[in-house]
């Protein structure tokens, strides 16, 4: 069976030239790039290389790049290094009640250890209130860390505008864009970002590697012992090729940038007009301006979405419900509940998420499939 893949923000297949790029890595220049031996420079020098592409990529210096192995450690590193560098200043920090576990489970552990944090509101596309923002800043305020763009339902951030305020307060800005990078063009000055995290798997380099940005001359502290790897601030022996690859796959996002981007708009603005002309009803998630450009996110009223995956996955279709089924009963994930859906829409969700292979073909197949499969489950 033919399989169509819908579900980009989830994880996406590495490119060949990826691996191809990382191949060298494993076996002929395996070097561990701290020895001083020409084989471990070879090493420090290809993670230069990449370090150089993930920096310039999104307007940072080289120096302001770490790698870590995932996302959620980039996260976990910037919030959780920012709060305890920056304790005698104060424990505050401010976040939204629709962001990655990543980011919601690192204020709940910084929680437990004496920090306050506030969760904003969103409205009811999912963004934050700039105006509740300001309200919540208090003098021992030392972070806000707000997500670029949602992974469930797309909705793009007024990035710009959050920076700009943290800035105005003295605020240390961290954004969580990890379903930004690659599909959004990012400056970190121009969009007043202190620190930023990046997961390779989102945009064609493998699972397991990330990096972090943080603004040369912003302090934070390492939370994992050991050598003395990546300035200090990530101990580890470096994985020198999927380094190699993250590079690899930034470089090659942002070069075919305006022709990927413009795809996937079209993609998702095609399936997005089908299925609102079907003959349900549906309710787009998020925004309809501001969303990323694979995303589509519709609730259909009275329908389990994880009926609805099953027999997706029977035609080959891979997509993603905006809840977890949890003993069998399926609860509206946090985004949507944030959102304030109604519980007839909220548990009938579903994202689907363009990557760069889809087709408009693998669309018609998926808006076919669903015009079949609805009927028949609305209960
Ligand atoms: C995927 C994702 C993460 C986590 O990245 P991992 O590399 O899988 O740990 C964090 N935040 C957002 C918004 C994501 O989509």
């Amino acid at each position: 069976m033919k399989i169509r893949y819908f579900d980009h923000a989830a994880t996406t297949p590495v490119s060949s030239s990826v691996i191809e790029a990382m191949l060298p890595y494993f076996q002929i220049e395996y070097g561990n790039a701290s020895s001083m031996y020409s084989l471990g420079r070879t090493s420090k020098k290809a993670i230069e290389e990449a370090r150089k592409k993930v920096a310039s990529n999104i307007g940072a210096l080289p120096k302001e790049i770490y790698f870590t192995s995932c996302g959620s450690e980039s996260d976990n590193l910037a919030i959780k290094g920012i709060a305890y560098a920056n304790r005698q200043k104060g424990n505050h920090i401010i976040t939204s009640k629709i962001e990655h576990p990543a980011v919601l489970n690192t204020c709940k552990t910084l929680e437990s250890q004496g920090f306050e944090v506030t969760y904003l509101n969103v409205d009811e596309k999912g963004f934050i209130d700039l105006e509740e923002l300001v309200d919540c800043i208090k003098p021992q305020t030392i972070l806000i860390s707000i997500m670029f763009a949602n992974n469930e339902i797309g909705t793009i951030q007024n990035i710009k505008e959050i920076g700009m305020i943290a800035h105005k307060n003295n605020i240390i800005f961290h954004t969580d864009s990890v379903q930004a990078i690659g599909n959004i063009k990012i400056d970190v000055n121009e969009y007043n970002i202190d620190s930023l995290s990046i997961s390779g798997h989102k945009f064609y380099a493998p699972k397991g590697i990330g990096a972090l940005y943080v603004r040369d001359g912003i302090s934070f502290e390492k939370i994992q012992d050991g050598g003395h790897q990546e300035k200090n601030k990530r101990a580890g022996t470096e994985n020198v090729a999927e380094i190699v690859g993250l590079g690899k796959a930034i470089e090659e996002i942002y070069k075919e940038y305006e022709k990927y981007n413009n795809k996937l708009i079209n993609l998702r603005d095609y399936y997005i007009e089908q299925i609102e002309k079907s003959n349900f009803t549906s309710k787009l998630n998020g925004d309809r301006k501001n969303r990323l450009p694979g995303n589509a996110n519709f609730s259909f009223p009275r329908i389990n979405a994880q009926e609805l995956l099953l027999l997706l996955d029977e035609k080959g279709i891979c997509a993603s419900a905006g809840s977890a089924c949890s003993t069998g009963n399926s609860e509206p994930s946090h985004v949507l509940t944030a959102i304030g859906l109604p519980k007839e829409f909220a548990n009938g969700s579903l994202r689907v998420s363009f990557g760069k292979d889809n087709t408009k073909e693998d669309v018609d197949f998926l808006v076919k499939s669903l015009q079949e499969i609805i009927p028949t489950i609305q209960k």
